[in-house]
């Protein structure tokens, strides 16, 4: 085997879901949401799947929806990002890949802030880049300019940021856009904005998008799938600036070439329809609450959360002196309820101490798996 390919580790996500299929546990670990989407979008994709055209549809996307795109986030984010700005990817994740292929030479730097979405680092080396790592600390996970300056150096090219945040639920303040804006002015970097948690905010939460305070050199990536709670659907973009959006095009023809048709339809009809997000927002308000409320009178110390749907439990705050990694093994195994570890997300020196949860449940898995961590954190007590 290559031995590249030890970069390329097994995905945690993969790991935790395939553990929990073989033991029956409930899965709090992957995040996906199980309490349904928007029902016309899957009316609009089946009727688009029998009347519609099932041939390739065009490698960037189809016009509709990068005029849905457009509107979109003109409406929502006061984005100025013309139709032809946006690459229509397979997911969120192949749209970060064509961007690393389009952006990285061989030998560049990017940055990449700790803990990190795992997917990141191994496509920044497999694309011939230099991974910079900064790492944030909980509890406040706090970016900061001096932090961010600290990791520059003369080969890097670009600076990676999640907001909100995957897997701490961050969303990022004002201070923390302009420490990361003003940073990449510096040293002419690109900023690749993963956003694709942009609809998925905790009441109060604001958010705003990198692509709104530094057009000029954003890349940004969003994802259906998150929006509208379809995760299966793998549909995502990425809004560049004009000279980048066609680079990124290019690489996305190698890549997967094109998404399916009647999908990236019916999503441009749900943009058409921001109404039809505001079921899904209160059902990920009211899980958000439950499990919150749930965990805390079991005694388990919580991390807050503005934004994804995930929640981190601080282990040795809940009276449990296992690591992540062992909770999570022990979770699972023994006692039926599968959790995500937060320490493979840093490649430097991660705390072990955090799991994260995903709360975009039915009430009757929420409340499952709730019991199931109490029973864990009673078996590692006994230990
Ligand atoms: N975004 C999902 C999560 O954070 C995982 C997606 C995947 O497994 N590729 O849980």
């Amino acid at each position: 085997m290559n031995p590249q390919f030890e970069t390329m580790p097994v995905s945690i996500f993969e790991e935790m879901s395939l553990a929990a299929t073989r033991h029956g546990a409930v899965n709090l670990g992957q995040g996906f949401p199980d309490f349904g989407w928007p029902d016309p979008l899957i009316d609009e994709a089946a009727r688009l799947l029998r009347e519609g055209s099932n041939q390739y549809p065009p490698s960037r996307g189809l016009p509709v929806l990068r005029e849905a795109l457009a509107d979109f986030y003109a409406e929502r984010q006061s984005l100025a990002l013309a139709p032809e700005q946006f690459v229509v990817t397979s997911g969120a994740t192949e749209a970060i890949a064509a961007v690393l292929l389009a952006a990285i030479e061989p030998g560049d730097g990017a940055i990449v802030i700790a803990p990190a979405y795992d997917a990141y680092a191994p496509l920044i080396r497999r694309a011939g880049g230099d991974v910079q790592e900064v790492v944030l600390r909980p509890p406040s996970w706090r970016i900061d300019k001096a932090l961010l300056a600290g990791a520059v150096t003369a080969a890097t090219r670009l600076l990676v940021v999640n907001n909100p945040h995957n897997p701490t639920g961050r969303v990022l303040d004002a201070a923390e856009l302009q420490a990361v804006v003003e940073i990449a002015r510096e040293h002419d970097l690109l900023v690749v904005s993963d956003e694709v948690w942009e609809e998925v905010l905790a009441p109060g939460a604001r958010f705003t998008s990198l692509a709104f305070l530094a057009p000029e050199r954003t890349i940004k990536i969003g994802s259906a799938g998150k929006i509208f709670s379809l995760t299966g659907w793998k549909v995502g973009w990425a809004a560049a600036p004009e000279g980048l959006s066609g680079i990124i095009a290019r690489a996305h023809q190698y890549l997967t070439f094109a998404t399916p048709p009647h999908l990236q339809a019916a999503v441009a009809e749900g943009l058409r329809h921001p109404e039809w997000l505001h079921a899904p927002r209160e059902g990920f308000a009211r899980a958000r609450q439950r499990l919150a409320d749930g965990l805390e009178s079991n005694g388990f110390a919580l991390l807050p959360s503005e934004g994804t749907y995930f929640q981190c439990i601080d282990l040795a705050a809940s009276g449990i002196s296992l690591d992540d990694r062992a909770f999570a093994d022990l979770a699972v195994v023994e006692a039926g309820v599968a959790v995500i570890p937060l320490s493979p997300f840093t490649e430097g020196v991660p705390e072990r101490g955090l799991v994260r949860l995903c709360f975009a449940k039915h009430d009757a898995t929420i409340d499952a798996g709730i019991a199931a961590l109490a029973r864990a954190r009673d078996l590692a007590r006994a230990r």
